[in-house]
C-alpha cells in the first residue's frame, strides 16, 4: 500500500495556493512530517517525498532553482526519519513530477536539458537516501522518457516506479492511451506501472483494466484522486468519502493493481480506510 496525498494536506496546514510545498521540507519540516507520519500510522508501506514539484523548471518559476539539492535531499532525509521512527519497514520513495513545460519541438524545452534536469533532482534525492524513484502525473511520453533516463544517469541501480494521468477521455493531455502508456513505460525498465491523479477512480480503473489486458506481466501501480475534482470558490476540491476509497481500493485490486495508493484530496482517513480493506484480505 502505497501513501495518500501531500500537496492538498499541505494546504490544509496553511501553505498558501501557488508557493512551492518543496520549501516547507526547510521551512516547516515538522509540518511535512506530520503528513507522512498520517499515512505510516494508516498502514501505507511506500511514503512519498515532498518533492512533486523539485525540478529546476518548477522551483525556477519561484526563483528557487539554486536549491534543488538541498530540497530534495532534505525532504529525504526528513522522511527516512519518520519512515525509521514508524519502525514499520516502509518504504522511502523520491517522487519526481512533471517539468510544467512541453517538450520540443510542440515546445520550447529540449530533451536533453529536460533529461539534465531530472537526473540533478534524483542525485539529490539519492543523497538523501530514498530506496527508489516515482515519476508521477506525466502526460508526455517524451517527458517520462527523459525522466526515466535523468534519473538512470544519476541513480543506475535505483528501482523506478512510472506513473502517468489519464484525465482526458481515457487518454493523458497529450493524447497518450493506457496500452500505449503501459507498453512504452515497461519497454523503458521501469518497475512498476499505472496510473495516478485524475478524475476519480471510475476513471483509473478503466485504466489499469486496460493495462492489464495489454501487459499481464507488468506490476500495476495506482494511485487515485479523492473522487472527482469539483470547483468551490475557484479552488478544486475532492468529496469521495473513506468509505468510497475503500471500494476503490478493493476493485483497483482486483482489476490487477499491485500498488495501490491515492492521490489529491487523500487524507490518512482515507489510506486507513483503504488499509483496512487491502491489508485485511
Ligand atoms: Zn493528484
Amino acid at each position: 500500500m502505497a501513501d495518500g496525498a501531500m500537496g492538498t494536506m499541505l494546504f490544509e496546514a496553511g501553505l498558501v495556493f501557488g508557493d512551492p510545498p518543496e520549501a516547507w521540507n526547510v521551512a516547516h519540516p515538522d509540518r511535512v512530517r506530520a503528513v507522512h507520519r498520517g499515512y505510516l500510522d494508516a498502514g501505507s508501506k511506500l511514503i512519498l517525498t515532498n518533492t512533486f514539484g523539485g525540478n529546476r523548471f518548477r522551483l525556477g518559476l519561484h526563483s528557487l532553482q539554486s536549491r534543488v539539492n538541498e530540497l530534495n535531499r532534505t525532504a529525504a532525509i526528513i522522511l527516512r526519519a519518520e519512515v525509521d521512527a514508524a519502525g514499520t519497514g516502509a518504504l522511502v520513495v523520491g517522487d519526481i513530477g512533471p517539468s510544467g513545460e512541453i517538450l520540443a519541438p510542440l515546445g520550447t524545452l529540449e530533451y536533453a536539458d529536460a533529461a539534465d534536469g531530472f537526473a540533478e533532482q534524483t542525485a539529490a534525492l539519492a543523497a538523501g537516501g530514498v530506496d527508489a524513484i516515482w515519476i508521477e502525473t506525466m502526460s508526455a511520453l517524451e517527458e517520462m522518457q527523459a525522466a526515466v533516463e535523468g534519473a538512470r544517469q544519476a541513480a543506475p541501480d535505483i528501482p523506478i516506479i512510472a506513473t502517468m494521468t489519464f484525465d482526458t477521455r481515457g487518454h493523458t493531455m497529450m493524447g497518450v492511451s493506457p496500452e500505449q502508456a503501459v507498453k512504452a513505460l515497461a519497454g523503458l525498465g521501469a518497475a512498476a506501472v499505472g496510473g495516478n491523479c485524475g478524475n476519480g477512480p471510475d476513471e483509473i480503473l478503466a485504466v489499469i483494466k486496460k493495462m492489464r489486458a495489454a501487459d499481464p506481466n507488468a506490476i500495476l501501480v495506482a494511485k487515485s484522486n479523492a473522487g472527482m475534482p469539483e470547483l468551490v470558490n475557484g479552488k478544486a476540491v475532492y468529496k469521495a468519502k473513506p468509505e468510497a476509497m475503500a471500494d476503490y481500493a478493493a476493485q483497483i485490486r482486483d482489476a490487477g493493481a499491485r500498488v495501490i495508493g491515492a492521490c489529491c484530496g487523500s487524507t490518512p482517513a482515507h489510506l486507513k480506510a483503504m488499509a483496512d480493506v487491502l491489508l485485511s484480505a
